[in-house]
């Protein structure tokens, strides 16, 4: 079964065409700017990837395009749009309503249209391509795979902030989490690595990217997250701050003079890597900054490292004990010298990193020593795969009609 995954964004859609059985990846790629006259689509496997300026007014003639450059030219993916046997869309907030993946009809793109409150730039654009799909390819099975599912296990001590209850009542304020579909993923792929059922382990996951988020996994079930109502709360992240003295918002907001909105920006895109080292919210030229002795840069690795160290000793607390620490995204999967920091001095709670496996590169793999009671594992995060599985699982049992 080939699966089309589709991830828009506010004003991005990137996609991915999936065979589900042979775990082919046939072809991927990105509109981006799309609604600009910058717009332009990437498309194409690794060494064969073009760049094409393209016009798109929006989502509706970006995925025009895709569709466009999934059948045509010599290295077509397939020869045409009815080998697309459904669509799997990423939906970043399901709120209450979707504990697992489902398949979409009337009923679920109205309730991703009232959760869009919760997600206005995500779920909207979610919607678009949802649309977009509609049109252009009517009947198709899609399915709404969604970032929050994996966190509905989450225990009311775990997802309730201590404001008064009828915030909650009133306007369902309580954390949600986010990058569920990757901690979903690495968990599984972690009791794979380690050959132990899922069920026997307890977890810390941390997807340490541009975006950053830890989870407590206890035998298979989350029970902590540390994103809450929205993606930013939780770790100092690239440009976003993470968990702060909430008093500081009100603070800033008044000698500042600043809008909500503005306040809400400043915290988003201003803070985090970006806002400390002045240098980037990318941590590779904050890594080379510090190197050359810019004092706020090593300030950002620092607390960046400590901010990680500390979800850690959370959730081992929260836990009562952690079998493995598992690490994906950009730098959770490629910065030796952060992951060092972040695992120093913790020899006392069992966690010893192998320095020298720390340094090597490679795919799924184990990079504590042979003697550390937890492991430490880096599992490449896919969270595409997951959403086409999903979307096969869902719509392969529609087809010899399981009811869920
Ligand atoms: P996103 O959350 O946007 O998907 P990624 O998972 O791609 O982000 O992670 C981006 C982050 O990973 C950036 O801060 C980038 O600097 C960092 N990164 C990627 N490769 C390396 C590397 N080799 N060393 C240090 N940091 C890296």
């Amino acid at each position: 079964m080939n699966v089309l995954v589709i991830n828009a964004g506010s004003s991005s859609l990137k996609y991915q065409l999936i065979n589900v059985e042979t775990h082919t990846l046939m072809a991927k790629g990105i509109c981006e700017r799309v609604g600009s006259a910058e717009a332009f689509h990437k498309h194409g496997l690794d060494d064969n990837e073009v760049v094409i300026d393209a016009k798109m007014a929006d989502h509706d003639d970006a995925m025009a395009l895709v569709l466009e450059s999934l059948v045509s030219g010599q290295d077509a993916a397939i020869a045409s749009l009815s080998e697309i046997d459904a669509v799997g869309h990423r939906i970043v907030q399901g709120g209450k309503y979707f504990d697992r993946s489902v398949l979409i009809d009337d009923d679920v793109i109205a309730k991703i249209d009232e959760l869009a409150e919760l997600a206005p730039l995500h779920n909207g654009a979610a919607l678009m391509g949802i649309h977009a799909c509609m049109k252009h390819m009517p009947g198709i099975p899609m399915v709404a795979v969604f970032d929050t599912s994996f966190f509905t296990t989450l225990p009311p001590k775990a997802y309730m902030y201590p404001l008064p209850y009828e915030l909650y009542e009133k306007y369902a304020i309580r954390k949600y989490g986010a990058h569920g579909t990757s901690h979903r993923y690495i968990s599984e792929r972690a009791a794979v690595v380690l050959d132990e059922p899922l069920e026997d382990l307890k977890l810390i996951t941390l997807h340490l990217g541009n975006g950053c988020s830890a989870s407590a996994i206890d035998h298979g079930v989350a029970v902590d997250t540390s994103m809450g109502l929205t993606p930013l709360d939780g770790l100092m992240m690239g440009t976003r701050c993470g968990a702060i003295d909430p008093a500081i918002v009100p603070f800033v907001m008044e000698h500042e003079n600043l809008t909500a909105e503005e306040m809400n920006n400043l915290m988003n895109k201003q803070s985090g890597l970006l806002g400390i080292s002045g240098v980037s919210n990318d941590l590779r030229s904050v890594r080379t900054a510090s190197e050359e002795g810019n004092e706020r840069a090593m300030l950002a690795y620092d607390m960046f490292s400590n901010s990680v160290k500390k979800y850690i000793g959370q959730y081992i607390a929260v836990m009562g004990g952690v079998d493995a620490i598992v690490l994906t995204a950009g730098v959770g999967e490629n910065c030796d010298k952060m992951r060092r920091m972040i695992f120093s001095g913790l020899q006392p709670l069992g966690i010893v990193l192998d320095e020298e496996k720390n340094r090597h590169r490679g795919f799924e793999r184990i990079i504590s020593t042979d003697d550390s009671a937890v492991q430490i594992i880096i599992i490449p995060t896919n969270e595409e795969y997951m959403i086409a599985r999903d979307t096969y699982e869902i719509v392969h049992d529609q087809m010899v009609g399981i009811q869920p």
